[in-house]
């Protein structure tokens, strides 16, 4: 019987590994336990054996909620080529599956039940998973259950009665690890009652993370592409009209590059990622659309040539590529219109002031990843909990290290600029300020009578645009939601005000702004 086995039997026995993935085996032994599990693994990371593995050593059913019709069928045809009774119910089922499933869970011999979370909508599925002696839930991708997430799945808040009605502990795997989502899925799963928590193992050392500032995306992204020619990659854009353009130029280019969009019909849609998945040396120019369920081991390259919405985003989208463990790379280009873009789509969108001030906050630290002083990987790994012991050598930084300078002041006259101001005003107005430039604005205002008046004439306005941008990215201060893009201190800020802290700014990207992007942040 499967229960006197150890979880190393069982993964060597059904699953022929060797050993369980870093982290894997604690969460394991969590779920077999019992206990509630929220756990936080990158993608690749290996959740799925984490949910099935305690399977086998429990009496009863685990039904496993999982959004992706396509994976559920994967992961059942491998439970079963490994000999473990398992089934789905989904929309996509024929009647003779359906009826198997049934058969199985009547007698007992059901291990494995995937479901999609739709089906819980109707009283039946209850009843029927009630008579069926489920005797754990598994969710896989629980931040479907954050309304502001971009894959919600309204039926996802049903899971939270389910766990109750069932009376049953419930396992949650996702791969956003961002505090807010974390707490969303713990009142709407766990009735606010705080799980065995795990985050671990976000490192993707293969992968190596470059930024640079967007001056002509078209050459940048072509020239990219010219040097990873016959490799798999993808490019993220952030509109649609912009993933058409873009896989274009690539073919023009003498690439195989394909569009893909929510915007596409859904024949299409499969037609590109059966392509994507089978073609070798194919390039999709994509919106974020493209990715979740994608498993394609030898994505040789992921280059965004628009900022992505967030830390997450990022971290996410770039992990798809070296799932196999090979050398892989990545690219972001930004640029202050992608910076307005983001905010101006933070600022219109759906949600309370306290989520936009959220939004804001969590884009600071993408912009601060992007004009990071050292290792990006470090810095990234940070922002998920993770710490390194050293420089990781595989990021852009690591390998040229930026030229640095002493900001302290500069930034201290941005700030009080801001004060003396009210908190009431944008980066451009401050930078008329500061530069000592009478608009008719400042006129009206009074403003040229400040004292910070004209303090920062040493610097160019291209040069005021980026300590601005580096000072998002070090979360000193932040656009108001409320008040048009108004820049407001955060708490980081206070010391350094009062020169109490040193603020360490990049050179390059300071005097490196070309005029093209100066007028524009
Ligand atoms: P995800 O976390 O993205 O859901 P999966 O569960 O699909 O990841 O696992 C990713 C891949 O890693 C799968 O091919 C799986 O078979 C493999 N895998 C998982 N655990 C191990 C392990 N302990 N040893 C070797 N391969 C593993
Ligand atoms: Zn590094």
């Amino acid at each position: 019987m499967a229960r006197d086995l150890t979880t190393g039997d069982l993964l060597r026995q059904v699953w022929g590994f060797d050993g369980f993935r870093p982290g894997q085996e604690e969460v394991v032994d969590a779920v077999a336990q019992g206990r509630d599990v929220l756990a936080i693994m990158p993608t690749g990371g290996g959740k799925s054996l984490c949910f099935q593995l305690p399977a086998l050593m429990r009496d009863g059913v685990t039904v496993v909620i999982s959004p992706l019709i396509a994976l559920m069928r994967d992961q059942v045809r491998a439970l079963r080529e490994a000999g473990v009774e398992a089934g789905a119910l989904t929309s996509g089922n024929t009647e003779a599956e359906t009826e198997a499933v049934f058969a199985a869970i009547a007698d007992g011999r059901m291990k494995v039940l995937y479901m999609a979370p739709e089906r819980l909508a109707s009283g039946g599925t209850v009843t029927l998973l009630r008579r069926a002696g489920v005797t754990a839930i598994a969710v896989d991708e629980a931040h479907c259950v954050s309304q502001w997430g971009h894959d919600f799945r309204p039926d996802y808040l049903r899971i939270g009665d389910l766990k109750r009605t069932l009376g049953v502990p419930l396992a949650a795997f996702t791969a956003t690890a961002d505090v807010e989502t974390r707490a969303e899925i713990v009142t709407r799963l766990f009735d606010g009652q705080p799980p065995v928590t795990f985050l671990r193992g976000f490192d993707r050392p293969n992968i190596r993370l470059a930024f640079q500032p967007k001056n002509s995306p078209r050459t940048q992204v072509l020239t990219y592409a010219a040097a990873r020619r016959g490799q798999s990659g993808i490019v993220y854009c952030g509109a649609r009209a912009r993933t058409e353009t873009l896989a274009q130029a690539l073919r023009e280019a003498g690439h195989p590059a394909i569009a893909y969009h929510a915007g596409l019909e859904a024949e299409a849609r499969r037609e590109a990622e059966a392509r994507f998945q089978t073609e070798d040396g194919l390039i999709v120019v994509a919106t974020v659309a493209f990715g979740m369920g994608i498993d394609k081991p030898d994505i040789r390259w992921v280059l965004h040539a628009d900022l992505p919405k967030s830390i997450e985003g990022y971290y996410q989208e770039i992990g798809r590529a070296g799932r196999d463990g090979d050398p892989a790379d990545t690219l972001t280009l930004y640029g202050p219109d992608d910076i307005r873009l983001r905010r101006t789509q933070i600022d219109e969108g759906l949600g309370d002031v306290a989520r936009k001030a959220g939004d804001h906050a969590r884009l600071n630290a993408l912009l601060g990843l992007a004009e990071a002083t050292g290792c990006r990987r470090r810095r990234l790994l940070a922002y998920f909990g993770e710490e390194m012991a050293e420089d990781c050598g595989n990021c852009d930084l690591c390998q040229t290290p930026p030229k640095l300078f002493d900001g302290t002041l500069a930034v201290r006259k941005a700030l009080s600029a801001m004060v003396r101001t009210g908190e009431w005003f944008g980066a451009g107005h401050l930078i008329d300020i500061l530069t000592g430039t009478t608009t008719d604005k400042v006129r009206e205002r009074g403003h040229d009578q400040l004292p910070t008046f004209g303090v920062g004439r040493e610097h160019g306005r291209g040069q005021w645009q980026a300590i601005f941008r580096q000072m998002m990215g070090l979360d000193l201060c932040r656009p108001d939601p409320e008040r048009h893009g108004a820049l407001h201190l955060t708490e980081t800020a206070h010391p350094i005000l009062r020169g109490e802290e040193p603020v360490t700014l990049r050179e390059d990207t300071t005097k490196g702004a070309k005029p093209a992007n100066v007028l524009r942040t």
